[in-house]
Protein backbone atom coordinates (compact mmCIF):
# COMPACT_ATOMS: atom_id res chain seq x y z
CA UNK A 1 0.00 0.00 0.00
CA UNK A 2 3.08 2.12 0.64
CA UNK A 3 3.57 1.90 -2.83
CA UNK A 4 1.40 3.52 -4.59
CA UNK A 5 1.93 6.47 -6.08
CA UNK A 6 -0.07 9.84 -4.33
CA UNK A 7 -3.38 8.67 -3.55
CA UNK A 8 -6.03 7.60 -6.56
CA UNK A 9 -6.34 10.61 -9.31
CA UNK A 10 -9.69 11.33 -9.24
CA UNK A 11 -9.83 12.07 -5.25
CA UNK A 12 -7.34 14.57 -6.37
CA UNK A 13 -8.83 16.29 -8.73
CA UNK A 14 -12.03 16.63 -5.91
CA UNK A 15 -10.14 18.07 -3.52
CA UNK A 16 -8.76 20.64 -6.19
CA UNK A 17 -12.07 21.29 -7.32
CA UNK A 18 -13.32 22.05 -3.82
CA UNK A 19 -10.58 24.60 -3.14
CA UNK A 20 -11.49 26.05 -6.37
CA UNK A 21 -14.95 26.71 -5.58
CA UNK A 22 -13.57 27.56 -1.81
CA UNK A 23 -12.02 30.70 -4.02
CA UNK A 24 -14.56 31.64 -6.47
CA UNK A 25 -18.01 30.54 -4.02
CA UNK A 26 -19.48 32.13 -7.46
CA UNK A 27 -18.27 30.07 -10.56
CA UNK A 28 -20.57 27.83 -12.13
CA UNK A 29 -18.29 24.84 -12.29
CA UNK A 30 -18.51 22.44 -15.35
CA UNK A 31 -17.13 18.94 -15.05
CA UNK A 32 -15.73 17.33 -18.07
CA UNK A 33 -13.68 15.10 -15.29
CA UNK A 34 -14.56 12.06 -13.87
CA UNK A 35 -15.91 9.61 -16.17
CA UNK A 36 -19.33 9.49 -14.79
CA UNK A 37 -22.76 9.20 -16.71
CA UNK A 38 -25.05 11.92 -16.34
CA UNK A 39 -28.13 11.05 -18.19
CA UNK A 40 -31.10 9.64 -16.69
CA UNK A 41 -31.64 5.53 -17.28
CA UNK A 42 -34.23 5.07 -20.24
CA UNK A 43 -37.61 3.72 -18.03
CA UNK A 44 -37.99 0.91 -19.92
CA UNK A 45 -34.90 -0.37 -17.70
CA UNK A 46 -35.83 1.52 -14.29
CA UNK A 47 -39.48 -0.24 -14.83
CA UNK A 48 -38.15 -3.55 -15.21
CA UNK A 49 -36.23 -3.50 -12.02
CA UNK A 50 -38.90 -1.20 -9.87
CA UNK A 51 -41.35 -3.99 -11.03
CA UNK A 52 -38.91 -6.67 -9.71
CA UNK A 53 -38.14 -4.78 -6.30
CA UNK A 54 -41.66 -4.26 -5.56
CA UNK A 55 -42.14 -8.41 -5.87
CA UNK A 56 -39.38 -8.86 -3.90
CA UNK A 57 -41.90 -8.16 -0.98
CA UNK A 58 -44.64 -10.75 -1.98
CA UNK A 59 -44.30 -14.01 -0.99
CA UNK A 60 -44.76 -15.45 -4.76
CA UNK A 61 -41.84 -12.70 -5.69
CA UNK A 62 -39.26 -12.92 -3.42
CA UNK A 63 -35.86 -14.48 -4.16
CA UNK A 64 -32.76 -14.52 -1.92
CA UNK A 65 -29.26 -15.98 -3.27
CA UNK A 66 -28.84 -16.32 -6.88
CA UNK A 67 -26.25 -18.20 -9.00
CA UNK A 68 -22.64 -17.02 -8.08
CA UNK A 69 -22.11 -16.37 -11.68
CA UNK A 70 -25.50 -14.75 -12.33
CA UNK A 71 -28.80 -15.54 -13.89
CA UNK A 72 -28.57 -17.65 -16.89
CA UNK A 73 -31.51 -15.40 -18.92
CA UNK A 74 -28.47 -12.08 -18.55
CA UNK A 75 -25.56 -14.75 -19.29
CA UNK A 76 -27.50 -15.97 -22.38
CA UNK A 77 -28.74 -12.59 -23.40
CA UNK A 78 -24.93 -10.96 -23.18
CA UNK A 79 -23.52 -13.85 -25.18
CA UNK A 80 -25.96 -13.60 -27.87
CA UNK A 81 -26.54 -9.71 -28.12
CA UNK A 82 -23.17 -8.75 -27.70
CA UNK A 83 -20.98 -11.21 -29.07
CA UNK A 84 -22.75 -12.99 -31.86
CA UNK A 85 -20.67 -14.99 -34.01
CA UNK A 86 -17.81 -15.52 -31.77
CA UNK A 87 -18.05 -18.66 -30.31
CA UNK A 88 -18.87 -17.60 -26.91
CA UNK A 89 -21.61 -19.17 -24.80
CA UNK A 90 -23.56 -18.55 -21.89
CA UNK A 91 -20.79 -20.87 -19.82
CA UNK A 92 -18.24 -18.39 -20.56
CA UNK A 93 -20.21 -15.13 -18.82
CA UNK A 94 -19.47 -14.26 -15.35
CA UNK A 95 -21.69 -11.68 -14.47
CA UNK A 96 -20.46 -8.99 -11.90
CA UNK A 97 -20.86 -5.78 -9.63
CA UNK A 98 -18.64 -3.68 -12.57
CA UNK A 99 -15.44 -4.08 -14.40
CA UNK A 100 -13.64 -2.47 -11.57
CA UNK A 101 -14.53 -5.26 -9.57
CA UNK A 102 -13.78 -7.77 -11.93
CA UNK A 103 -9.92 -6.52 -12.55
CA UNK A 104 -9.42 -6.99 -8.51
CA UNK A 105 -10.92 -10.73 -8.94
CA UNK A 106 -8.77 -11.21 -11.80
CA UNK A 107 -5.42 -10.08 -9.80
CA UNK A 108 -6.56 -12.37 -6.96
CA UNK A 109 -6.46 -14.57 -9.36
CA UNK A 110 -3.30 -13.69 -10.92
CA UNK A 111 -1.57 -13.73 -7.32
CA UNK A 112 1.56 -11.60 -6.79
CA UNK A 113 4.58 -13.49 -8.87
CA UNK A 114 3.01 -12.71 -12.47
CA UNK A 115 4.44 -10.08 -14.54
CA UNK A 116 1.97 -7.58 -15.89
CA UNK A 117 2.22 -5.39 -19.34
CA UNK A 118 -0.33 -1.92 -19.65
CA UNK A 119 -0.94 0.83 -22.14
CA UNK A 120 0.95 3.94 -21.00
CA UNK A 121 -1.43 5.61 -20.89
CA UNK A 122 -3.94 3.63 -19.19
CA UNK A 123 -6.85 3.15 -16.90
CA UNK A 124 -5.39 3.44 -12.90
CA UNK A 125 -7.27 0.73 -12.07
CA UNK A 126 -5.06 -2.64 -13.34
CA UNK A 127 -1.53 -0.92 -12.34
CA UNK A 128 -2.77 0.05 -8.80
CA UNK A 129 -4.27 -3.27 -8.02
CA UNK A 130 -0.74 -4.86 -9.31
CA UNK A 131 0.91 -2.89 -6.77
CA UNK A 132 -1.85 -3.87 -3.99
CA UNK A 133 -1.36 -7.50 -4.47
CA UNK A 134 2.64 -6.86 -4.42
CA UNK A 135 3.55 -7.50 -8.13
CA UNK A 136 5.63 -4.48 -8.74
CA UNK A 137 8.71 -2.36 -7.27
CA UNK A 138 9.20 1.12 -5.76
CA UNK A 139 7.78 3.46 -8.39
CA UNK A 140 10.41 5.93 -10.15
CA UNK A 141 10.43 9.72 -10.70
CA UNK A 142 7.70 9.72 -13.33
CA UNK A 143 5.37 6.89 -11.76
CA UNK A 144 6.64 3.82 -13.71
CA UNK A 145 6.66 1.21 -11.39
CA UNK A 146 9.42 -1.55 -11.20
CA UNK A 147 8.30 -4.78 -12.72
CA UNK A 148 5.58 -3.25 -14.95
CA UNK A 149 5.65 -3.25 -18.81
CA UNK A 150 4.54 0.11 -20.13
CA UNK A 151 3.68 -0.08 -23.70
CA UNK A 152 3.24 3.89 -24.74
CA UNK A 153 0.81 4.40 -27.15
CA UNK A 154 0.97 7.92 -28.77
CA UNK A 155 0.08 9.52 -31.29
CA UNK A 156 3.49 8.84 -33.25
CA UNK A 157 2.59 4.91 -33.07
CA UNK A 158 -1.01 4.98 -33.90
CA UNK A 159 -1.28 4.61 -30.46
CA UNK A 160 -0.50 0.97 -30.47
CA UNK A 161 3.01 -0.27 -29.19
CA UNK A 162 5.25 -1.82 -31.08
CA UNK A 163 5.40 -5.39 -29.91
CA UNK A 164 8.47 -6.38 -31.50
CA UNK A 165 10.17 -4.80 -28.75
CA UNK A 166 7.97 -5.09 -25.75
CA UNK A 167 9.40 -8.10 -23.67
CA UNK A 168 7.00 -11.00 -22.29
CA UNK A 169 4.79 -10.82 -19.73
CA UNK A 170 2.22 -13.23 -18.26
CA UNK A 171 -0.49 -11.00 -18.25
CA UNK A 172 -1.20 -7.73 -20.94
CA UNK A 173 -4.23 -5.76 -19.79
CA UNK A 174 -5.54 -3.56 -22.98
CA UNK A 175 -8.42 -1.54 -23.53
CA UNK A 176 -9.90 -0.66 -26.24
CA UNK A 177 -11.68 1.77 -27.20
CA UNK A 178 -9.21 3.37 -24.70
CA UNK A 179 -9.62 5.39 -21.55
CA UNK A 180 -8.53 8.40 -21.36
CA UNK A 181 -7.04 8.58 -25.16
CA UNK A 182 -10.12 7.26 -26.71
CA UNK A 183 -8.44 5.49 -29.28
CA UNK A 184 -9.99 2.52 -30.95
CA UNK A 185 -8.03 -0.36 -31.97
CA UNK A 186 -7.93 -1.29 -35.77
CA UNK A 187 -8.67 -5.10 -36.57
CA UNK A 188 -5.02 -5.25 -37.32
CA UNK A 189 -3.86 -4.29 -34.85
CA UNK A 190 -6.05 -6.48 -32.05
CA UNK A 191 -4.42 -9.28 -34.27
CA UNK A 192 -1.02 -8.30 -33.35
CA UNK A 193 -1.60 -8.40 -29.96
CA UNK A 194 -3.88 -11.82 -29.84
CA UNK A 195 -0.93 -13.02 -31.92
CA UNK A 196 1.70 -12.11 -29.78
CA UNK A 197 -0.08 -13.41 -26.83
CA UNK A 198 -0.63 -16.48 -28.35
CA UNK A 199 3.16 -16.81 -29.32
CA UNK A 200 4.00 -15.96 -25.50
CA UNK A 201 1.35 -17.58 -23.77
CA UNK A 202 0.07 -14.58 -22.38
CA UNK A 203 -3.03 -13.99 -21.29
CA UNK A 204 -4.63 -10.82 -22.47
CA UNK A 205 -7.21 -8.86 -20.05
CA UNK A 206 -9.56 -7.02 -22.78
CA UNK A 207 -11.17 -3.93 -21.60
CA UNK A 208 -14.63 -3.69 -23.61
CA UNK A 209 -16.16 -0.69 -21.20
CA UNK A 210 -16.42 1.62 -24.44
CA UNK A 211 -17.58 -1.38 -27.27
CA UNK A 212 -21.00 0.68 -27.38
CA UNK A 213 -19.30 3.81 -28.62
CA UNK A 214 -17.31 2.53 -31.53
CA UNK A 215 -18.68 4.18 -34.61
CA UNK A 216 -19.41 2.46 -37.84
CA UNK A 217 -18.65 -1.75 -38.83
CA UNK A 218 -14.94 -1.30 -39.28
CA UNK A 219 -13.73 -1.64 -35.77
CA UNK A 220 -13.71 -4.29 -34.08
CA UNK A 221 -16.23 -4.34 -30.80
CA UNK A 222 -14.62 -7.21 -28.49
CA UNK A 223 -11.35 -9.39 -28.95
CA UNK A 224 -13.48 -12.25 -29.74
CA UNK A 225 -13.96 -10.84 -32.97
CA UNK A 226 -10.01 -11.64 -33.49
CA UNK A 227 -9.56 -15.87 -34.41
CA UNK A 228 -7.97 -17.69 -31.86
CA UNK A 229 -8.80 -15.23 -28.99
CA UNK A 230 -10.86 -17.43 -26.77
CA UNK A 231 -7.29 -19.13 -26.49
CA UNK A 232 -5.50 -16.20 -25.08
CA UNK A 233 -7.88 -13.40 -24.20
CA UNK A 234 -10.09 -12.78 -21.06
CA UNK A 235 -12.64 -9.96 -21.67
CA UNK A 236 -13.93 -7.47 -19.18
CA UNK A 237 -17.16 -5.25 -19.93
CA UNK A 238 -20.11 -2.83 -18.13
CA UNK A 239 -23.07 -1.55 -18.09
CA UNK A 240 -21.55 1.39 -16.55
CA UNK A 241 -21.23 3.81 -19.72
CA UNK A 242 -23.07 1.59 -22.65
CA UNK A 243 -26.07 1.76 -19.93
CA UNK A 244 -25.95 4.93 -17.42
CA UNK A 245 -25.36 1.97 -14.83
CA UNK A 246 -22.28 3.24 -12.95
CA UNK A 247 -24.36 3.74 -9.72
CA UNK A 248 -26.70 0.50 -10.39
CA UNK A 249 -23.43 -1.36 -10.32
CA UNK A 250 -23.51 -4.03 -13.16
CA UNK A 251 -20.29 -5.80 -15.03
CA UNK A 252 -19.64 -8.85 -16.90
CA UNK A 253 -16.47 -11.12 -17.62
CA UNK A 254 -15.81 -13.44 -20.39
CA UNK A 255 -13.65 -16.33 -19.68
CA UNK A 256 -13.73 -18.59 -22.27
CA UNK A 257 -13.54 -22.27 -21.85
CA UNK A 258 -10.76 -22.73 -24.60
CA UNK A 259 -8.41 -20.66 -21.96
CA UNK A 260 -5.91 -22.84 -20.67
CA UNK A 261 -2.87 -22.82 -18.49
CA UNK A 262 0.53 -23.57 -19.39
CA UNK A 263 -0.49 -27.05 -17.38
CA UNK A 264 -3.64 -27.58 -19.57
CA UNK A 265 -5.90 -26.52 -16.62
CA UNK A 266 -9.08 -24.25 -17.26
CA UNK A 267 -8.83 -20.87 -15.84
CA UNK A 268 -12.16 -20.36 -16.27
CA UNK A 269 -12.67 -23.08 -13.36
CA UNK A 270 -10.02 -21.28 -11.06
CA UNK A 271 -11.99 -17.67 -11.54
CA UNK A 272 -15.33 -19.47 -10.68
CA UNK A 273 -13.64 -20.51 -7.48
CA UNK A 274 -12.56 -17.14 -7.04
CA UNK A 275 -15.85 -15.71 -7.61
CA UNK A 276 -17.72 -18.09 -5.66
CA UNK A 277 -15.34 -17.30 -2.94
CA UNK A 278 -15.39 -13.68 -2.64
CA UNK A 279 -18.28 -12.55 -4.40
CA UNK A 280 -21.73 -13.92 -4.00
CA UNK A 281 -22.97 -12.56 -7.32
CA UNK A 282 -24.41 -9.39 -8.46
CA UNK A 283 -27.39 -7.51 -7.36
CA UNK A 284 -30.84 -9.11 -8.56
CA UNK A 285 -32.65 -5.92 -8.94
CA UNK A 286 -29.42 -4.67 -10.94
CA UNK A 287 -29.45 -7.69 -13.38
CA UNK A 288 -33.24 -7.58 -14.00
CA UNK A 289 -32.43 -4.03 -15.53
CA UNK A 290 -29.41 -5.48 -17.27
CA UNK A 291 -31.52 -7.95 -19.15
CA UNK A 292 -34.09 -4.91 -19.65
CA UNK A 293 -31.13 -3.28 -21.73
CA UNK A 294 -30.64 -6.52 -24.05
CA UNK A 295 -33.40 -8.94 -24.57
CA UNK A 296 -35.83 -6.67 -26.38
CA UNK A 297 -35.49 -4.32 -29.64
CA UNK A 298 -36.98 -0.89 -27.39
CA UNK A 299 -34.55 -1.67 -24.44
CA UNK A 300 -31.31 -1.92 -27.30
CA UNK A 301 -32.65 1.35 -28.87
CA UNK A 302 -33.45 2.97 -25.58
CA UNK A 303 -29.43 2.42 -24.55
CA UNK A 304 -28.29 3.28 -28.04
CA UNK A 305 -30.11 6.62 -27.86
CA UNK A 306 -28.47 7.30 -24.45
CA UNK A 307 -24.83 6.61 -25.70
CA UNK A 308 -25.84 8.86 -28.80
CA UNK A 309 -26.12 11.92 -26.88
CA UNK A 310 -22.86 11.71 -25.32
CA UNK A 311 -21.56 11.18 -29.24
CA UNK A 312 -22.90 14.20 -30.01
CA UNK A 313 -21.21 15.84 -26.78
CA UNK A 314 -17.94 14.57 -28.01
CA UNK A 315 -18.66 15.92 -31.27
CA UNK A 316 -19.13 18.82 -30.10
CA UNK A 317 -15.67 18.69 -28.17
CA UNK A 318 -13.90 17.30 -31.63
CA UNK A 319 -14.76 20.28 -33.26
CA UNK A 320 -14.34 23.51 -30.30
CA UNK A 321 -10.31 21.47 -30.03
CA UNK A 322 -9.83 21.31 -33.60
CA UNK A 323 -10.92 24.69 -34.34
CA UNK A 324 -8.90 26.14 -31.69
CA UNK A 325 -5.84 24.57 -33.83
CA UNK A 326 -5.39 21.74 -31.34
CA UNK A 327 -4.32 18.16 -31.77
CA UNK A 328 -6.84 16.44 -30.78
CA UNK A 329 -7.54 12.70 -30.44
CA UNK A 330 -10.23 10.31 -29.64
CA UNK A 331 -13.74 10.97 -29.88
CA UNK A 332 -15.02 9.43 -32.51
CA UNK A 333 -15.13 5.88 -30.67
CA UNK A 334 -15.34 7.01 -27.25
CA UNK A 335 -16.94 9.25 -24.94
CA UNK A 336 -13.62 10.61 -24.13
CA UNK A 337 -11.07 13.59 -26.22
CA UNK A 338 -7.51 13.79 -26.11
CA UNK A 339 -5.92 16.66 -26.39
CA UNK A 340 -2.08 17.73 -26.80
CA UNK A 341 -0.65 20.66 -24.97
CA UNK A 342 2.74 20.76 -26.60
CA UNK A 343 5.88 21.57 -23.66
CA UNK A 344 3.77 22.20 -21.13
CA UNK A 345 3.02 19.81 -17.91
CA UNK A 346 -0.81 18.15 -17.47
CA UNK A 347 -1.52 19.21 -13.56
CA UNK A 348 -0.39 23.00 -15.12
CA UNK A 349 -3.09 22.82 -18.03
CA UNK A 350 -5.48 21.36 -16.16
CA UNK A 351 -5.14 23.78 -13.48
CA UNK A 352 -4.88 27.21 -15.58
CA UNK A 353 -8.19 25.63 -17.23
CA UNK A 354 -9.75 25.66 -14.16
CA UNK A 355 -8.68 28.82 -12.90
CA UNK A 356 -9.64 30.68 -15.99
CA UNK A 357 -12.80 28.78 -17.09
CA UNK A 358 -13.87 26.97 -13.98
CA UNK A 359 -13.87 23.57 -15.97
CA UNK A 360 -12.50 21.04 -14.65
CA UNK A 361 -10.75 18.30 -17.30
CA UNK A 362 -8.42 15.26 -16.16
CA UNK A 363 -4.86 15.50 -16.58
CA UNK A 364 -3.33 13.52 -18.61
CA UNK A 365 -0.07 12.28 -16.97
CA UNK A 366 -2.74 10.87 -13.98
CA UNK A 367 -2.93 7.74 -16.53
CA UNK A 368 0.30 7.29 -17.02
CA UNK A 369 3.90 8.67 -17.29
CA UNK A 370 2.54 8.47 -21.56
CA UNK A 371 -0.07 10.57 -20.76
CA UNK A 372 1.88 13.66 -19.38
CA UNK A 373 1.20 16.85 -22.05
CA UNK A 374 -1.98 15.64 -22.51
CA UNK A 375 -5.74 16.41 -21.08
CA UNK A 376 -8.64 14.16 -21.05
CA UNK A 377 -12.03 16.04 -21.42
CA UNK A 378 -15.08 13.92 -21.03
CA UNK A 379 -18.47 14.30 -22.74
CA UNK A 380 -20.26 12.91 -19.60
CA UNK A 381 -22.07 15.95 -19.28
CA UNK A 382 -25.56 17.70 -20.34
CA UNK A 383 -25.21 18.75 -24.24
CA UNK A 384 -26.07 22.98 -22.79
CA UNK A 385 -22.89 22.35 -19.95
CA UNK A 386 -20.68 20.75 -22.55
CA UNK A 387 -21.64 24.08 -25.05
CA UNK A 388 -21.05 26.55 -21.99
CA UNK A 389 -17.71 24.93 -21.53
CA UNK A 390 -16.63 24.77 -24.57
CA UNK A 391 -17.67 28.53 -25.41
CA UNK A 392 -15.66 29.08 -22.13
CA UNK A 393 -12.43 27.16 -23.31
CA UNK A 394 -12.66 28.98 -27.01
CA UNK A 395 -12.80 32.02 -25.20
CA UNK A 396 -9.59 31.49 -23.18
CA UNK A 397 -7.74 29.18 -25.69
CA UNK A 398 -8.63 31.16 -28.67
C1 LIG B 1 -15.57 3.15 -16.33
C2 LIG B 1 -14.67 2.07 -16.70
C3 LIG B 1 -14.95 0.76 -16.33
C4 LIG B 1 -16.24 0.43 -15.65
O1 LIG B 1 -16.07 0.06 -14.34
P1 LIG B 1 -17.34 -0.41 -13.53
O2 LIG B 1 -16.75 -0.99 -12.29
O3 LIG B 1 -18.03 -1.44 -14.37
O4 LIG B 1 -18.21 0.77 -13.29
C5 LIG B 1 -14.08 -0.23 -16.70
N1 LIG B 1 -12.97 0.03 -17.40
C6 LIG B 1 -12.67 1.27 -17.79
C7 LIG B 1 -11.48 1.50 -18.61
C8 LIG B 1 -13.50 2.33 -17.45
O5 LIG B 1 -13.21 3.56 -17.82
Amino acid sequence: MEKLRNGYLFPEISMRREAHQKKYPDAKVISLGIGDTTEPIPSIITSAMAEYSLALSTPEGYQGYGPEKGQKSLRKAIAEKIYPNMGITDTDVFISDGAQCDIARLQMLFGRDVTIAVQDPTFPGYVDTGVIMGQTGAPDESGRYAGIEYMRCAPENAFFPDLATVPRTDVIFFCSPNNPTGHAASRDQLRQLVDFARGNGSIVVFDSAYSSYVSGDQLPRSIYEIPGAREVAIEISSFSKFAGFTGVRLGWAVVPDELLYADGTSVARDFDRVVCTTFNGASSVAQVGGLACLETEEGREAVRRVVGKYKENTRVLVDTFTALGKEVYGGDDSPYVWVRFPGQRSWDVFGEILEKTHVITVPGSGFGPGGEGFIRVSAFNSKEKVVEACARLTSFLA
